[in-house]
């Protein structure tokens, strides 16, 4: 079977949808091809995209911002991610990629979060979804999207639809396997299911989705099966690209022999993902001759908050040493944590155990309350004086001040699983963030011609560290940038 696009896209979830709607807008033929149905760890994530300098929404809810005071702030954040230049432009056009999604029909809201969380409740869509609190200038820029719940589904729904909308050919149940280089790339070798096997595939693969990050080894399992599937039905696909190719195919934290080399640190978490991120968008750009960096950066999330009043506590390590900042991102935390081997302890006092007990209720979403609650109570250990609870902890006592009102308090979040409970009751979210290099005015893989790689297949602004939204953010950036570049290369 042969089909021939102007542009053909690997992988339909944000950063894919992206590229095909930018791509189809300058008229080109638009082919994308995902390898299940669609929806990628876009569909199930929390659909928060980090966006400022001037929103509707921060407008509206009266929040002072300029791409400026963004800039100043993603800059300390992200590092050397990115140039400077790219980093200013990102800024500079957030408002105006916030209205684009708006006008692709995804809903945001202008109701700020009055608490420091990981994840609003269902009232609120704006919120600090970074280490804003820690800044002197805290500017709240984390736009969830509207809707009940996780909202990611509802994010990628909608840009479903403009995709189909934009009259762009999605091909689901067709795997790239390999590109089709000569002096450039001009197509994508696929298998494809046709016929009865297609509805077992997709029923397998939907059921796969959910239990591959809440119930890992149930998940893995369908997806055994679902990947036979493939192996057993699936027929040969060749489709031909007259303009290039765009690689937005996700990243690689469900392959563990590459997180194994590339991140020997990383073992043992939650792989933030789908069975899709097994790196072999990454894989089919570097075999054309793409380089990659930053495949040693994996976000590791450790979220003390919600509820809020832990952020009051004081982060310990087994020597007692205190370090860190709770009031940071989780991944920061997490950052730091893996640093000391592992293992962390968040220490505090009476009153703010009492605080955070009673905030369970109002600050968590459901998905949040199990673990808020484990770590009030089978996480933690107490005793009258810091002696007694660091030796209860099996730690040397904090080496710190004098505080609060006894009893005290210590919450193992370390990122080492010494038992099924801790894995289970505080589990351990990761997401890889480094991909193939390319060139930051384009998204054109460096070094390969025809060839365009966006969101978690690439090298982008979340790319040395992640704050909530910023992977969304970045696939909407990487994405239009690819697609709109991609559609002007000459046909060949
Ligand atoms: C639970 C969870 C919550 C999150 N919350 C947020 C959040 O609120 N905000 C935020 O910014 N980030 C969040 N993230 C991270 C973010 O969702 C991802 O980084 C982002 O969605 C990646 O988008 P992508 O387009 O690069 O890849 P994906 O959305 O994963 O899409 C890639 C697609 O490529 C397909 N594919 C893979 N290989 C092939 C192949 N060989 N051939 C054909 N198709 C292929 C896959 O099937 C998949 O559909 C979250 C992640 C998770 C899992």
């Amino acid at each position: 079977m042969e089909v021939t696009a102007d542009v053909v896209v690997i992988g339909f979830g944000a950063a894919g949808a992206c590229a095909a709607v930018e791509a189809a807008a300058t008229g080109a033929s638009v082919v994308v091809l995902d390898r299940f149905h669609g929806g990628g760890a876009t569909a199930l994530s929390g659909g928060v995209v980090y966006a400022g300098g001037g929103t509707r929404q921060q407008v509206e809810a009266g929040v002072a911002d300029t791409p400026e005071a963004m800039h100043a702030y993603l800059g300390h954040e992200v590092r050397d991610a990115v140039s400077d230049a790219t980093l200013r432009r990102f800024c500079q056009d957030s408002a105006k990629m916030l209205a684009w999604l708006e006008d692709q029909g995804v809903p945001f809201d202008a109701r700020v979060c009055p608490f420091k969380t990981s994840y609003p409740t269902d009232d609120y869509y704006l919120y600090h979804s970074g280490s804003e609190t820690a800044w002197p200038d805290p500017v709240p820029r984390g736009h969830r999207t509207r809707a009940k719940g996780t909202s990611g589904d509802v994010f990628f729904a909608r840009l479903a639809e403009a995709t189909r909308r934009a009259g762009v050919r999605v091909m689901t149940q067709t795997r790239a396997v390999e590109l089709i280089t000569a002096d450039r790339v001009t197509g994508v070798r696929c298998r494809t299911l046709t016929g009865a096997p297609k509805a077992l595939h997709r029923t397998l693969s939907r059921a796969a989705a959910k239990p591959w990050l809440y119930l890992p080894p149930l998940g893995r399992a369908l997806h055994r099966v679902a990947a036979a599937v493939e192996r057993r039905f699936g027929r040969s696909l060749t489709v031909h690209a007259r303009r290039g190719v765009v690689i937005a195919a996700g990243g690689f934290i469900a392959n563990r022999e590459m997180v194994r080399r590339h991140a020997p640190a990383h073992r043992g978490g939650l792989p933030l993902g789908t069975p899709g991120d097994d790196g072999s968008g990454i894989r089919l750009g570097t075999a054309a001759g793409g380089t990659t960096d930053r495949l040693d950066k994996i976000s590791v999330w450790r979220f003390v908050t919600p509820p809020s009043a832990l952020q009051r506590g004081i982060l310990v390590d087994l020597d007692g040493e205190p370090f860190g900042d709770a009031t940071r991102y989780g991944a920061a935390i997490g950052d730091e944590i893996v640093r000391r081997d592992g293992k962390a302890w968040l220490l505090i006092d009476d009153d703010t155990l009492t605080v955070a007990k009673a905030q369970v209720g109002t600050q968590t979403a459901a998905f949040q309350r199990f673990q808020a609650r484990y770590l009030l109570s089978r996480g933690l250990v107490t005793a009258p004086t810091l002696e007694a609870v660091a030796a209860k902890a099996g730690i040397r006592a904090p080496r710190v001040e004098p505080f609060g009102r006894p009893p005290y308090s210590l919450i193992n979040i370390s990122v080492r699983f010494d038992s099924f409970w801790h894995g289970f009751g505080y589990p351990c979210p990761m997401l890889t963030l480094g991909g193939l290099v390319v060139d930051e005015e384009t998204g054109a893989v460096q070094g390969v011609q025809g060839l365009y790689a966006a969101g978690r297949s690439a090298v982008g602004v979340c790319s040395e560290s992640y704050v909530s939204g910023l992977a969304l953010a970045d696939c909407v950036f990487s994405g239009r940038r690819a697609g709109h570049h991609v559609a002007k290369e000459a046909r060949c």
